[in-house]
């Protein structure tokens, strides 16, 4: 699966970029990190189960 390039800060609502990787494709359950560009946090993001923007627990 394929991270998102992007998230939202949740601290300043900017946008944090994915940080380099050495793997491009990523198995549900890794974390990948990203860097806000505003307030410079680091994110630790652990990929979801499932790929798919449905919710399947409803
Ligand atoms: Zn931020």
């Amino acid at each position: 699966m394929k991270a998102p390039q992007t998230i939202t800060c949740v601290d300043c609502g900017g946008k944090c970029y994915l940080l380099p990787h050495p793997d491009s494709e990523f198995e549900p359950g890794d974390s990948v990190a990203y860097r806000c560009k505003d307030c410079l946090d680091r994110w630790d993001i652990v990929l979801p189960e499932f790929d798919d923007e449905e919710e399947t627990f409803n």
